[in-house]
């Protein structure tokens, strides 16, 4: 549902809907422990994310004909980049690509590098891949929004790559502190999420949240 004051943002589960089962069995420590299941709701969430966004999207009127007859329909005339952020983003990402099969993708790896000093971090981009941006609608995947910064890191990369029509950050669920610092430093992006969090802890990690979502979905990394 998009929040009253904002029109920027979309929390899916303030609507009582078939997602808050899903968000539950996500945050829920004896469920996590079935990966399959895990990757799967990050993946029904994507898609009914994915739906709800569709809805703000450009369509053009076209006629379609039947073995009996023609009818009047719209077809989806923008041009879309899925920009999924590696690891965690994938079965999120995958979500979105079953509903806009059409969707050129970009992909990035980018990871939390900690400072030793304390308990922040730098955030260190890898591999990124991405199509022609121009004139197009981004989407970016990061199923965790806790800080922002990964996301801000993330889109001013893209930017070499062409100036989108809009953006928007997708995730799963987000934090109160990362959806304000997005809305400062981004404020062109419309933010859709499953849930937002209160809080981040000592080591930015969303509380409740559902812990680490790269870890879940995939195994537990190792330290680099
Ligand atoms: N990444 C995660 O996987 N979980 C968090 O809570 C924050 C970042």
């Amino acid at each position: 549902m998009q929040h009253q004051q904002n029109p920027y943002l979309f929390e899916l589960s303030q609507t009582a809907s078939i997602a808050n089962h899903y968000l539950a069995d996500l945050r829920d420590v004896n469920v996590q422990k079935d990966s399959l299941r895990f990757r799967i709701n990050l993946e029904r969430l994507g898609e009914l994310l994915a739906y709800e966004l569709s809805k703000t999207l450009n369509y053009q009127p076209a006629k379609v004909t039947s073995p009996l007859g023609v009818s009047s329909t719209h077809f989806l005339s923008d041009s879309l980049v899925l920009a999924v952020i590696l690891r965690a983003g994938l079965p999120m990402y995958q979500g979105f690509l079953n509903v806009f099969d059409k969707a050129e993708s970009a992909f990035v790896g980018a990871y939390r590098s900690p400072m030793e000093s304390d308990n922040s971090f730098d955030i260190v981009q890898g591999y990124t891949v991405t199509p022609d941006l121009t004139g197009k609608v981004l989407i970016m995947i990061d199923p965790m929004l806790a800080t922002g910064k990964s996301v801000v890191s993330v889109y001013d990369s893209l930017l070499f790559h062409g100036k989108p029509k809009s953006v928007h950050l997708v995730s799963i669920i987000a934090s109160k502190p990362g959806v304000s610092y997005l809305q400062k430093r981004l404020p062109e992006a419309h933010i859709w999420t499953g849930a937002i969090d209160e809080e981040l802890n000592q080591k930015s990690y969303i509380v409740p949240g559902l812990g680490d979502a790269g870890d879940l979905a995939f195994g537990v990394k190792e330290d680099a």
